[in-house]
């Protein structure tokens, strides 16, 4: 499985002069039940072989032993529940990771000198984690669901008053085993919102699911504290104890659509912006000015996307082009710049949110755009 602590650990790695190899590949299996990552592999290897032998590279021997590594933890360490995969592996040095998860990534191969990581915030970004609470009377379990998938759960059952069968309908001792019931329904309810609470500090879900009776779920919420009631993003009817895949089965479209809201409502909010001249950017060159200005609060961009800038050797200032010199300092710059790349990574240590939406939804901004903080 994959978490954002990845991300910010990968996006924290400096170059130490090795360039890396970057493998993203889509291990879904086609209608034949096959996987066709290693034709992707091959033609990747041919490319680079060709390049060598133009020329192109120095080191031919260390990536072919990159190549060698990549095909090594495939066959060894790739687990087939997964569809998708991320490895990087250093050219000539150590460094080597892989990360796999049930999602799958389109299939990219680069060498760079540092680890790419758009692709991954892609997937980090495009699913959020889930808490999954299911209750009735007497029983509450919470699930954690990731990239569609049950990371954890717990659960508890409590031993409810037993039915006196010596009650009496409508006389006094029937009214007090009403009111014991009553006070029993509190009482638990009580102790579910604490473990709610403990719950969503251990696995800080993006939201919440609350699943019972209508009934139980509107007096379930009062016992929730404000923070954890604003989590909520769906509620619905569910038997306590469906069994975790039928529990994702059940809510997953109420949960798209409202992944799909959140992302039309901020694009409106950026477009209205955009057009008010107020607090916004779009097109390449103006939102990356505005992450080297450290004021953006949400990157909208498009997904799968690849675009090469430069970079002014002297300022350091990001191209959305390539540019023969900086028109600040007339220095000379470093052409192939990835500013996908760039963008995502200074969003990233600036703590600004990224939305990656697709391609058609942000062509009239120029594919990508921003939220500014000031
Ligand atoms: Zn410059």
């Amino acid at each position: 499985m994959i978490s954002k602590q990845d991300l910010e650990r990968l996006a924290q790695r400096d170059g130490n002069g090795h360039p890396v190899l970057s493998v993203f590949l889509d291990m879904s299996v086609n209608s034949d039940n096959k996987r066709t990552h290693s034709v992707f592999l091959s033609q990747k290897q041919g490319q680079f072989a060709e390049l060598q032998g133009a020329g192109g590279s120095s080191q031919p021997e260390a990536i072919g032993a990159a190549f060698e590594r990549v095909e090594e933890w495939l066959s060894t360490s790739y687990r087939e529940e997964n569809r998708g995969v991320v490895i990087y592996a250093e050219i000539g040095g150590d460094w080597f990771e892989a990360l796999q998860f049930p999602v799958p990534v389109q299939n990219r191969l680069v060498i760079s000198d540092r680890p790419l990581i758009a692709p991954l915030a892609q997937v980090l970004e495009s699913y959020h984690h889930h808490g999954v609470v299911l209750l009735d009377r007497e029983h509450v379990r919470v699930l954690s669901v990731y990239l569609g998938t049950l990371l954890d759960e717990i659960e508890i059952r409590k031993e409810p008053i037993p039915t006196n069968s010596h009650v009496k309908a409508g006389g006094y001792s029937q009214k007090r085993y009403q009111k014991r019931k009553a006070e029993e329904m509190r009482h638990f309810f009580k102790e579910f919102a604490e473990e709610v609470e403990t719950f969503v500090r251990r696995h800080r879900p993006d939201d919440l699911v609350i699943l019972g009776t209508e009934e139980n779920v509107a007096k379930f919420r009062e016992f929730l504290p404000e923070p954890l009631q604003e989590m909520i993003v769906y509620t619905g009817a569910m038997w306590v104890d469906e069994t975790p895949s039928q529990v994702m089965a059940g809510i997953e479209p109420y949960l798209d659509a409202e992944k799909e809201k959140e992302s039309q409502q901020i694009l409106h909010v950026l477009r209205e912006r955009v057009q008010q001249d107020y607090l916004a950017a779009a097109g390449f060159q103006s939102t990356l000015s505005a992450l080297q200005e450290g004021k953006v609060d949400t990157l909208v961009i498009a997904e799968d996307q690849d675009r090469d800038g430069a970079r002014c050797t002297q300022c350091g200032f990001l191209f959305a082009r390539e540019v023969e010199s900086c028109p600040y300092d007339g220095s000379q710059t470093t052409p192939g710049v990835n500013v996908v790349e760039e963008a995502i990574r200074m969003a990233q240590a600036q703590g600004a949110e990224v939305e990656f939406v697709p391609a058609a939804e942000v062509a009239d901004l120029r594919g990508v755009g921003a939220l500014l903080r000031f």
